[in-house]
């Protein structure tokens, strides 16, 4: 296996145009107003935008035609194309792949989880953060082509619109819904677009017509562990869901498959998420892609139980989605078994997590867009 370069800094590729979605309510306001239109006009946008999930200016039927206008030319410039949907697990998962006013390609995907005993329904979208990713993890789709970009603000914010507005249509099997959950585990490394993803944060919680509203708890952000960027997260004070990909607990194993382990070690990352957790008071996810006999050991189970028995950590497992020309496959299921039993004993919390979207390789690090 090749070392790939760890790719922090996006290249500068066609900046996206500003876009409501980028501005917060006071930069809104004065956008309006320099266009010459009392700064209502701008609250009247968002609440279409926000609270309707309307995208398309020309639906804006509230607004007289001609401020439409002036307002769409300014602040509502076409973000993305939808290229197609797939659906599968009965049309209950649905997978876009959207293409970016320069050609770059991303993926989001839909998904709803009936109500069952002791929870409510829940409509979920797994969006992306960057067009590709940097962080070259081996086992990872996104990984294999590398960094493309940046998203912007709106780039991301809209796939949250788009989402929840195919949830309210009805797109998905089982009737119109209401989005409830995002998580930002799609492509790309999240905490390396840091300023765009904190904005996208503050859209999302806050409520309209500044931000869709949605609860901070139903927010996941993911990340192969940005060490600096997980304090600036905690400073934020947003309170978001954290998941950590450690899928290794030594820093041997975890170099090689989490890349930027060779710069933060798993001891940092876990005080990061520790520091995190104290500061919030909220417990993080740990993720652990299970690879049949790379990481599946039952006594890397117990090094892992012993790290997190301690700690305010919730483990979720996920059985590995091989990705096309990897030699790796999901470990067994009695293996899983015994690691869930390990962790167990040792009174860590585990979840194992669904293949939702396998069938349409949008199941987590299947996410490759191609056109
Ligand atoms: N960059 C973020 C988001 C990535 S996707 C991060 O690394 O956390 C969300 C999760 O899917 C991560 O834990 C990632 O490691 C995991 N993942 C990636 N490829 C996978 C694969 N082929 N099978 C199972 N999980 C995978």
């Amino acid at each position: 296996m090749t070392a790939l370069p760890l790719v922090f800094e996006a290249p500068r590729r066609g900046r996206p145009p500003t876009h409501l979605a980028d501005l917060d309510v006071a930069a809104r306001r004065a956008a309006v107003t320099d266009l010459g239109l009392p700064a209502f006009r701008a609250d009247q946008l968002a609440r279409q935008y926000f609270g309707r999930f309307e995208g398309d200016p020309a639906a804006m039927t509230d607004l007289p035609a001609a401020v439409r206008d002036t307002l769409a030319g300014a602040l509502l410039p076409r973000l993305s194309t939808e290229v197609r949907s797939v659906e599968t697990d009965s049309g209950t998962t649905r997978k876009t792949l959207w293409r970016l006013h320069d050609g770059a390609l991303v993926e989001s995907v839909l998904m709803r989880y009936p109500a069952r005993a002791g929870s409510r329904e829940r409509i979920t979208v797994c969006i992306s953060s960057q067009a590709g990713c940097g962080m070259a993890c081996p086992f990872c789709a996104t990984g294999q082509g590398g960094l493309t970009r940046n998203l912007s603000t709106a780039e991301i914010v809209d796939q949250v619109r788009a989402a929840a507005r195919a949830a309210a249509d009805g797109v998905l099997t089982g009737g119109p819904g209401r989005l409830s959950n995002v998580v930002f585990m799609g492509m790309g490394e999240p905490l390396a677009n840091y300023s765009r993803v904190a904005a996208t944060l503050h859209r999302l919680i806050d409520p309209a017509p500044a931000g869709f509203g949605l609860s901070r708890r139903s927010i996941t952000v993911s990340t192969v562990g940005v060490v600096p960027a997980i304090g600036r997260l905690a400073d934020e004070g947003l309170d978001v869901t954290l998941a950590v990909s450690l899928h290794a607990p030594d820093d041997g194993l975890r170099d090689t498959l989490v890349p930027v382990n060779t710069r933060w070690k798993v001891a940092e990352v876990l005080a990061a998420a520790d520091d995190y957790a104290a500061r919030t008071g909220r417990r993080y996810s740990i993720e652990y892609a299970m690879i049949r006999d790379i990481n599946d050991q039952p006594w890397r189970a117990d090094l892992l139980g012993d790290l997190l028995a301690p700690r305010l950590a919730h483990v979720n497992l996920i059985p590995l989605n091989p990705t096309p020309g990897s030699q790796w496959d999901a470990s067994p299921i009695d293996v899983e078994r015994e690691f869930v039993r390990r962790l167990e004993a040792r009174g860590v919390s585990v979840t194992v997590r669904d293949t939702r979207g396998r069938e349409i390789d949008g199941a987590c690090g299947q996410l490759a867009a191609t056109p």
